[in-house]
Order: C-alpha cells, then structure tokens, then sequence
C-alpha cells in the first residue's frame, strides 16, 4: 500500500520535509506519495502529515485562515499520525506562551520558544530517545523548550534537562529538525511505525 503523507507547506522548511519523508519509505522500502498542503482539501487525503519548523506566528495564521487547521484537528481525532518539528510543535502545542501563535491545542504541552539562548541558536546534540536503541543526532535551529507536559503528553527526549520531544497520542512533537538528517528514525517511529500497526 501506498502512504500519502502530506507536508503543511504555507512557509518553513518545506522541501527539506518532503525530501525526508520521501528518504524514510524508501529506507523502510514503503512508497509514499507527497502532497504539500497549502489550501483545505488536501490534508483530508493524507495518511499522515507533517508540520514543518519555521515561524510559528506565520505557520498559524496561514493555517487558520486556510481553513487547513480545522483539518488537521479532524486528521488527530482520527488517530492518523503527526510529525510536528519546531514551529510544527509550537503550531501544535496547547500553549505557546505568545499572543501571536493560534495554538492548535493538540499537544498537550506549554512551550518557550526560542529557549536555548542568543549564543546557542542553532546547535546539535546526540539525544536519547524513549523508543530508539541509539542516540539520534539532533539539529536545534532557535529552538523551544517544551516548559510544562501534561497528563496527555509522555517525554521521549530532554536536554539540559529540558523536554524536547514529546508524543500525545498519534503526534510526536520535536524541538529539532530530524528532516535536516539522514536519519530515519524519528520519521519511522512518529509515522511508519503507527501505520503499519494499524493496517
Ligand atoms: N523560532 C521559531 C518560532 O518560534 C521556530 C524555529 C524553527 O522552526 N526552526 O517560531
């Protein structure tokens, strides 16, 4: 069976996304078929969906204006699996901690954006992660830190002591960029993994 995975596609690092999914079924050997959701009506179609870093204020108001959020919501409430990196996790967050983000509510944590620091904008760490039998090379780009996890929410990552990975039901929120990678796995739990469970 081919997956359709669909990649939120109003601003960020959209190509990277595509190109990752795309090299993540082809290490599985799974097809996968990308759409790049821009206007409601795509997403309804996909089997899974991705939400790419960039601007999180930017990235929401798109979404809600494009009548794409209420669809994303409706793809959670399905139990169809969610990759939110970076401003996809803030975008997804229940709190983003800034008047400008129109959080989704799906995740059921509070974030800081840009929490790592001036100096540390941009930085790589090897990370354990809850499900991975090795560490996975993360790459933070102005980053969040996730501040307050919910009951919903389990941790499958920290730095500094910080939560920066996170799964809520059938999404998996990341701080870093595992699309700026050649690393598959956090693809593969998020996405791969729930769906080849579920077929
Ligand atoms: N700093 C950005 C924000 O708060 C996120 C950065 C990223 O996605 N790489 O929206």
């Amino acid at each position: 069976m081919t997956i359709t995975a669909g990649v939120v596609a109003v601003q960020g690092d959209v190509a990277e996304h595509v190109a990752a999914v795309e090299r993540a079924g082809a290490s599985l050997g799974q097809e996968v078929r990308v759409e790049e959701v821009r206007t409601a009506g795509v997403a309804p179609d996909c089997d899974a969906l991705l939400m790419p870093g960039g601007e999180s204020t930017t990235i929401s108001r798109t979404i809600h204006r494009e009548g794409i959020a209420d669809e994303i919501r409706e793809h959670a409430a399905a139990g169809k699996p969610i990759l939110a990196t970076c401003a996809g996790l803030i975008v997804c967050s229940r709190d983003a901690r800034d008047d400008r983000v129109e959080e989704l509510g799906l995740v059921d944590v509070a974030v800081e954006r840009n929490a790592f620091g001036r100096q540390k904008d941009s930085f790589e760490a090897a990370l354990d992660v809850t499900g991975l039998d090795s560490p996975f090379p993360a790459v933070f780009i102005r980053a969040p830190a996730i501040d307050e996890v919910g009951a919903d929410a389990e941790v499958l990552a920290t730095v500094q002591d910080r939560p920066v990975a996170v799964r809520d039901g059938p999404i998996v929120g990341t701080s870093f960029h595992p699309e700026l990678t050649d690393d598959s796995r956090i693809h593969d739990l998020a996405l791969f993994e729930p769906l080849a469970a579920d077929a």
